[in-house]
Order: C-alpha cells, then sequence, then structure tokens
C-alpha cells in the first residue's frame, strides 16, 4: 500500500512512518517542518515539503503519488497555547484538516487516520475513560479535533471514505532513533530529561491543588511505538469498518511520580518548583484501551512509567541537542 503521512517528520508521526517502511509500506509523508524535523523522516520515505493550507499542493500531492490512505498527524498540538491562540487550532487545524480530506474525497482517497486527543474528555463521568465518555473538548485545541471527528461519518456516508479517530492519551517515549524534540519544549518529561542532562536548571510544577493524592496532575503517558503500532493495526481493520478508539497504558502518574521516576532512571536530583496552574489542564486523563485491545489485539508493549521514560532518557542521551545534534 501507499500511504500518504501528513505530519510524518513530527514526533509521533515520524515513528508511525518508520513502523510503515518496517512493514513494507511505502510512504510519502507531507509536512511543512514548522514543528517536524527533515532528519526525523525515514530515509526510504519520500518527503513533500508543503503547507496543507495550500489545496494546489495537497492536490498534486495526490495526482502524483496516489496514496491508498491518508495518517494525518499535522497539527498545532499544545492545550495551553490553544486558550492563548484558538484561531490557530479552530481556524487552521479545521481548515487543513478540511483541505486534505475534500482533496481525499476528490481524488478517490477512501481511508483516513485521525490523530484525535484526549482533550476530548474534559469532564469524564467515569475513569478510565472509554469510547462511551461524553465528549466535552478541554480546550480549543480539543474542539479542533472534534470539529474534525465530526465530519468523519458524513464523509464516510456520501463519498464511502472508511475513517479510524485514534484518541491518544500523553504521547511519550522514544524509538532508538526517534523521540521528542519540539521548540520551545513545552512537555514534561523531555523537560525532566533536560534538568537531567544540565540543559535546564529545574522543572516547574503546574499546579499542586489539584484533587489527587499528591496534588499535582494525574496522566495517561503512552509510548509512541505502542501509539504508532496502533495506527498500522486500525489501517488493517478498517478494510472491515470505521473504527474508533482511545489509546493509553490504562495507569495513571501524577507529575510528582513521572518526576520521582525520572529522578531514579538517572541518578540527577532534577529540582522541582510550584507553580500556578496552567490554563486547559484537567486533573487527571487516565484512557481505558480495552476497545482496541479486544478488536485489534493491541496491547502497549511499554506498559510502565519505568520503560517508557528510560527509552525517552536513552533517545536524550544520545542525542543531547535533539536533531540538530
Ligand atoms: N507539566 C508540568 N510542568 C511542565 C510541563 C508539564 O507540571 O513544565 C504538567 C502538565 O500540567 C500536565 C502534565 O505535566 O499535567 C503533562 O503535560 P504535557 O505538557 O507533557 O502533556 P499534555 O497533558 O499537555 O498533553
Amino acid at each position: 500500500m501507499k500511504i500518504l503521512v501528513t505530519g510524518g517528520a513530527g514526533y509521533i508521526g515520524s515513528v508511525a512512518v518508520e513502523q510503515l517502511i518496517s512493514a513494507g509500506e511505502s510512504v510519502v509523508v507531507l509536512d511543512n517542518l514548522c514543528q517536524g524535523h527533515r532528519q526525523a523522516v525515514h530515509p526510504q520515505a519520500t518527503l513533500v515539503v508543503a503547507e496543507l493550507e495550500n489545496r494546489q499542493a495537497i492536490d498534486e500531492v495526490m495526482t502524483t503519488h496516489r496514496p491508498d490512505a491518508v495518517m494525518h498527524f499535522a497539527s498545532h498540538t499544545l492545550v495551553g497555547e490553544s486558550m492563548q491562540q484558538p484561531f490557530r487550532y479552530l481556524g487552521t487545524n479545521v481548515v487543513n484538516g478540511l483541505n486534505l480530506l475534500q482533496s481525499m474525497a476528490e481524488h478517490g482517497v477512501r481511508r483516513f487516520i485521525l490523530s484525535s486527543t484526549a482533550n476530548l474528555f474534559d469532564q469524564p463521568e467515569r475513569m478510565p475513560i472509554d469510547e462511551t465518555e461524553r465528549i466535552v473538548p478541554g480546550s480549543p485545541y480539543g474542539e479542533s479535533k472534534y470539529m474534525l471527528e465530526r465530519l468523519l461519518p458524513w464523509l464516510e456516508k456520501i463519498y464511502g471514505m472508511r475513517y479510524a479517530m485514534l484518541r491518544y492519551f500523553n504521547a511519550a517515549g522514544a524509538t532508538p532513533e526517534r523521540g521528542e524534540d519540539h521548540n520551545p519544549e513545552l512537555h514534561l518529561i523531555p523537560i525532566v530529561l533536560g534538568v537531567a542532562l544540565g540543559q535546564r536548571e529545574s522543572v516547574t510544577i503546574f499546579g499542586e491543588d489539584y484533587p489527587t493524592p499528591d496534588g499535582t496532575c494525574v496522566r495517561d503517558y503512552i509510548h509512541v511505538s505502542d501509539l504508532a503500532r496502533a495506527h498500522i493495526l486500525a489501517l488493517a481493520a478498517l478494510e472491515k469498518e470505521s473504527r474508533v478508539y482511545n489509546l493509553g497504558n490504562g495507569r495513571g502518574y501524577s507529575v510528582r511520580q513521572v518526576i520521582e521516576t525520572a529522578r531514579r532512571l538517572t541518578g540527577h536530583a532534577i529540582p522541582a518548583l510550584m507553580g500556578s496552574r496552567r490554563a486547559g489542564d484537567p486533573a487527571v486523563l487516565v484512557g481505558s484501551s480495552r476497545k482496541i485491545e479486544r478488536e485489534l489485539g493491541w496491547r502497549p508493549q511499554f506498559d510502565s512509567i519505568e520503560s517508557i521514560v528510560e527509552s525517552a532518557w536513552r533517545w536524550h542521551q544520545r542525542f543531547p541537542k535533539g536533531y540538530q545534534g
């Protein structure tokens, strides 16, 4: 099969590309490299540098490469930023997704996998959160993903376009070659490991007055390789029907527990300062992946926070300057 991967130079997309290539698929990456890295793109993938704002550029990729399926990772993805710059999300994320979907519809591409998010579940009634949970987006970021999710059943009905919506909890960890490298870095695990590498003085904990056992936010960290594998399985499963899955480990760890784990693994004291809450952050987000386990036999191979942070630590030690190093 030929797969078009938008955002294939980014953190999760580049690992999905790595796995698609290992599985013998042919891959075209469409990325504007504003957050992604050329070096993150697997050498056997074809990289097209273009903007999803540019319908003509997307159409050209469709006619030149004739993909059988699209995995759409390219997106602005920061909850906090989306509370400051909502139109980057409610505007750009949505319009870019629409451009891609419209081009797919017009070029007869009938398989679509959407990177969606646990930020759809801002007021969960049950924990861990499964696919029956009420959707209440927690930010313009979550709303932008929900807007795209809502288009998909229509496109299935009208064009026969099958879709998988994959709602990620907290992506983390690294493969030996590919890891997390954002600029600026705002995610907890790479920040904590940056302190361990001596690149930062300390980590600031965003709020210690949440209704959780130690007062800090609880998240479900899921390894990027496990996430990527779910895409490969979901793509094959589209042959039968469209899919909606939550992707987490089913266990939550507090910000303090993550920092403690990194202290143990790195042997560094990792000073932590107390800060105020970050807008848009719910207290607890833990996902249930029972459905994808049951239907597709997916199980996380990295099922402990230690193994996840350890894989990231190896990558950050190997590439202390990230992809620039
Ligand atoms: N966090 C923190 N300090 C930081 C970065 C993140 O305390 O410097 C917290 C954040 O409030 C959240 C958790 O760590 O509860 C995970 O945040 P991250 O940005 O890694 O992922 P998100 O949950 O936003 O997808």
